[in-house]
Order: structure tokens, then C-alpha cells, then sequence
């Protein structure tokens, strides 16, 4: 094998993709470049809310379920910065994810395998190898790992009006909008919309705060341990074997255990709420409207005025608005740069295939693999955007790189 080739190529630094640096870093001889377009890490910056918390075990980190004396542990970082003991006497109800980020920021400082500041933007495949193009170098090796993370999704009558005054929630910190005597509207009824309106609620400065959702109600997280039976290895290996119609109709029923709302952010909203309602005699400043979508957009910046219907027999209403926070979610796409390569991927009803080892099936050799991390809901199961399995999928991923068992999963 030409020396100048590596064992694989890895692109974008989130979690995914640095637990697999991590686990690979002990594996002698192998040789991998992991490249991220940021100039340095930051995990979800824009929604980085100082009171944030993650929705899973701590245990759920980069390296711990498959190898706990690995170096690269959340309870290694701790040690690390000598705040073992702090950190349990403050006995935290969950990870603040400011310091999940911290933790995360000091992995990626020990490991050398990755790279800052490398916009993946062409990938090709040519003599047995995949050759890839950031704006400084090409980096070629055996393997791709894609490790891009999901888009934002902006539902349709928004589109026209993407800007200072309405975008992404994945923005909301990076824009860091003026709310003070603003009428906010915020929509989508999940994790990242309830954290917004409780960050805003917290605060005097907005007007009014409008929440509006499609769910019959802003329901919470299932995380009862039959829904957390849902995220481990050997549920997700016997959801994957699973007929293609049946998985979409799990995907649906299995919707709360991720994709809830954690019971301490309502718990917080609500109480917020009563707060203005009986003691800030503000009654109305908190306005929640389930069960309702936003169908269509009119007027523009300043005075935005929002359509919105309910499922039920009333007139349509129209909230007026001057800042809009869309928390309407993520998906999957292909990254832009992996063009050449599209049509040599296999679909089966315009999703990718995605093998027992996370490889994408295609039309090259198979001993050249296409590995995809975060992409395969569909083939995966509600497991595969979280960070409940990352490692065991990364451990998956470098065992079927090296072809042996180097981590038992
Ligand atoms: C705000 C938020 C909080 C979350 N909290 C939790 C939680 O508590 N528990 C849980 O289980 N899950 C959580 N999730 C879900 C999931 O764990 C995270 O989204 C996680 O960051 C996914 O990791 P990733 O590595 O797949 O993608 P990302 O973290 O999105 O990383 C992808 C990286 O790829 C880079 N990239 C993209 N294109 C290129 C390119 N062409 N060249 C180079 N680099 C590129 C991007 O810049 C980015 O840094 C959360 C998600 C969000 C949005």
C-alpha cells in the first residue's frame, strides 16, 4: 500500500467522530486524519444556554460503555482538572452541557489526529483510494468516515424570510437577537424550543413570548427504562435486521424517548409561567399554543405577522411578531462535497443502505468503505443521532477498519 495513504479519512469533529479518534488513538499502526471545517471545536455553540443540561448518563461520553480505562473518559477530564470531588459533592441532577462542551474541547486537545480548519469541499475515488480536497491540501486513504452532523430544517413559508429576525434555533447565541420589548414567537415544540422559551422566560426583557407547536401538547421525554432499552447495542442490532416498512412505523411510536421535552425544562416553563401569571401580575407575556402550525408568513421585518391553525374546527389566528425562533429540528443530507460520489451509493426507497457496520453500500470496492455516522435513523433506529451509542458505533466502525475484534461490542 502507497505510504502517502492513509488507513482513513475522517470528516467533521463532533462527537461522533471524536470518539472515534479517541478509540483509535491506542490502536498501533493505524493511521487516520480526521478534518473539521470550525477552527476550533465547539459542540452546538449557538445553543450552548448556560443552564442547559445533557439528556443522557454521564457515562454516555466519547469512550466509557466500550472501554472504561480509556484516558479519553468524562470521569478522566474531571480527574484531570481536579474537580472530581467538587463535581460530586455538587451533585448536579444532570451534566451542564457548558462543561460537557469543556470535557469535549480537552479530548480534542490530546488527540493529534485532528484538524481544524479543513473545509472538506471534494471527495473522488481513484486508484483504490479516496482522495479528498479542503482549500490547503488532499488527503487520501483506504476509508471515508462521514461525520457531518444533521441541517438545520426551516420549514417552507419561513424561507423567504431567513435573517437577523428569523432563523434557526442552532443560531439563537451566535446571533445573540436584542428581545427587550420584543414580541417573540418561538416554533417547534422539542428539546431545543422549550430551552429557548425557558432562557427567555427566565428574563424580563421580551414582551411576549408566544410558544406554538403541532404536538397535541408539549410533551416530555420518555425516559422510563423500557424507552432507555431502546438505546443500547442489542436492541438497535435487532432493529436493523427489521423490514424497512416496519422500522418507519417504530421510528413514529418510539418519537418521545428522544424527542420529548426534559421534565425539568417543562417543570421550569410552567412554573415561569404561573411566576408572571400570580406574582409579576404579567399574565399572558407566556402565551402556549399546541397543537397549532404556522402555515403561512406575511408583512417582514418589524412586524411579522404569523398564520396559524389549529387541527381543530377554529378560524385561523394571526400572531404578530418581531423576532422569530424557528426550533424546528434536524435532518440527514449528504454533504454537498460527496457529489462525485452520489450516485455510486446504493438507496432502497431514496434512503442510503447502511450495512451491520455503518458502511454505506456502493459501487467501488469493497475493501474501500463509505462509513456513516449520524445519518442512518432510518436503518439505525432513535438511537443513532444521540449520544447513547456513539461509542459503541464508533468501536463498530474501527473494528470492521481493522478487520479484527479490537473492541469486543
Ligand atoms: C443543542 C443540542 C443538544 C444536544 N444534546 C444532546 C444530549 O444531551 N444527549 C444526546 O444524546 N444527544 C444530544 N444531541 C444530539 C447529538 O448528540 C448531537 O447533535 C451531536 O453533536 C451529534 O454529533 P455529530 O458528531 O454527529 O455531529 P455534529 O456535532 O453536528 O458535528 C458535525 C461536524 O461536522 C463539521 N462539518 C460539516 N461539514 C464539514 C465539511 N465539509 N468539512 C469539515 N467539517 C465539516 C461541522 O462543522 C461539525 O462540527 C444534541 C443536539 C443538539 C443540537
Amino acid at each position: 500500500m502507497n505510504a502517502h495513504i492513509l488507513d482513513y479519512a475522517a470528516v467533521g469533529i463532533g462527537p461522533a467522530n471524536m470518539s472515534l479518534a479517541a478509540l483509535a488513538h491506542p490502536v498501533e499502526g493505524l493511521r487516520g486524519a480526521h478534518l473539521e471545517r470550525r477552527e476550533s471545536f465547539s459542540w452546538h455553540p449557538g445553543l450552548l444556554l448556560p443552564e442547559a443540561t445533557l439528556q443522557v448518563s454521564l457515562l454516555k461520553d466519547l469512550v466509557t460503555l466500550v472501554d472504561p480505562t480509556s484516558p479519553f473518559s468524562f470521569l478522566s477530564f474531571l480527574a484531570s482538572e481536579g474537580r472530581l470531588y467538587r463535581f460530586l459533592a455538587a451533585d448536579f441532577p444532570a451534566v451542564l452541557r457548558a462543561e460537557f462542551n469543556q470535557y469535549l474541547q480537552w479530548v480534542a486537545g490530546r488527540l493529534p489526529s485532528l484538524t481544524f480548519g479543513a473545509d472538506v469541499h471534494s471527495v473522488d475515488f481513484h486508484d483504490g483510494a479516496f482522495h479528498l480536497r479542503t482549500a490547503e491540501r488532499e488527503v487520501t486513504a483506504r476509508h471515508l468516515v462521514l461525520g457531518t452532523g444533521l441541517t438545520p430544517s426551516v420549514p417552507e413559508p419561513f424561507r423567504p424570510f431567513i435573517g437577523p429576525t428569523v432563523f434557526h434555533s442552532g443560531e439563537f447565541l451566535l446571533r445573540s437577537p436584542e428581545v427587550t420589548g420584543r414580541r417573540v414567537v418561538v416554533v417547534g415544540g422539542g428539546q431545543s424550543g422549550a430551552e429557548i422559551v425557558r432562557h427567555l422566560a427566565a428574563g424580563a426583557a421580551a414582551e411576549s413570548i408566544t410558544w406554538v407547536s403541532r404536538r397535541s401538547s408539549f410533551l416530555p421525554m420518555d425516559d422510563s427504562p423500557f424507552a432507555n432499552d431502546l438505546y443500547t447495542p442489542d436492541y438497535v442490532r435487532r432493529f436493523h435486521a427489521l423490514p424497512a416498512d416496519h422500522k418507519s412505523r417504530l421510528l413514529e411510536r418510539q418519537k418521545y424517548t428522544s424527542d420529548g421535552i426534559d421534565l425539568q425544562v417543562l417543570q421550569d416553563i410552567y412554573r415561569l409561567s404561573y411566576r408572571d401569571e400570580f406574582i409579576e401580575d404579567n399574565p399572558g407575556r407566556l402565551r402556549f399554543m399546541a397543537d397549532c402550525a404556522v402555515t403561512a408568513v406575511e408583512g417582514g421585518p418589524g412586524d411579522f405577522k404569523l398564520v396559524v391553525e389549529s387541527s381543530g374546527p377554529e378560524a385561523p389566528a394571526v400572531l404578530a411578531a418581531d423576532l422569530v425562533i424557528l426550533s424546528t429540528g434536524y435532518a440527514y443530507a449528504l454533504p454537498d462535497f460527496m457529489a462525485p460520489l452520489d450516485a455510486r451509493l446504493r438507496r432502497d426507497g431514496g434512503m442510503l443502505v447502511v450495512g451491520d457496520d455503518f458502511s454505506v453500500a456502493w459501487d467501488g470496492p469493497a475493501e474501500n468503505r463509505i462509513y456513516l455516522q449520524n445519518g442512518a435513523r432510518h436503518a439505525w433506529g432513535v438511537a443513532d443521532p444521540n449520544l447513547s451509542l456513539l461509542a459503541w458505533r464508533s468501536a463498530v466502525i474501527l473494528n470492521s477498519m481493522l478487520g479484527e475484534t479490537r473492541y469486543p461490542v
